[in-house]
């Protein structure tokens, strides 16, 4: 899945997190931290009934 503004990945090993700032029209697209993987997070907007001030 190619990323998009305001995507975040988090790195389950060392925490880290990163905030996608420019999107990208990769077909397969993926952020590595710690050799890995990074897990993309759920954005706040995306959740049903979000908000962006918590969660
Ligand atoms: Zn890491
Ligand atoms: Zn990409």
């Amino acid at each position: 899945m190619a990323n998009s503004i305001g995507d975040v990945f988090h790195c389950e090993s060392c925490g880290a997190e990163v905030t996608v700032t420019k999107a990208c029209t990769c077909k397969e697209c993926g952020v590595t931290c710690c050799g890995k993987p990074m897990k993309a997070k759920d954005a706040p907007a995306k959740k049903a009934g979000g908000c962006n001030c918590c969660g």
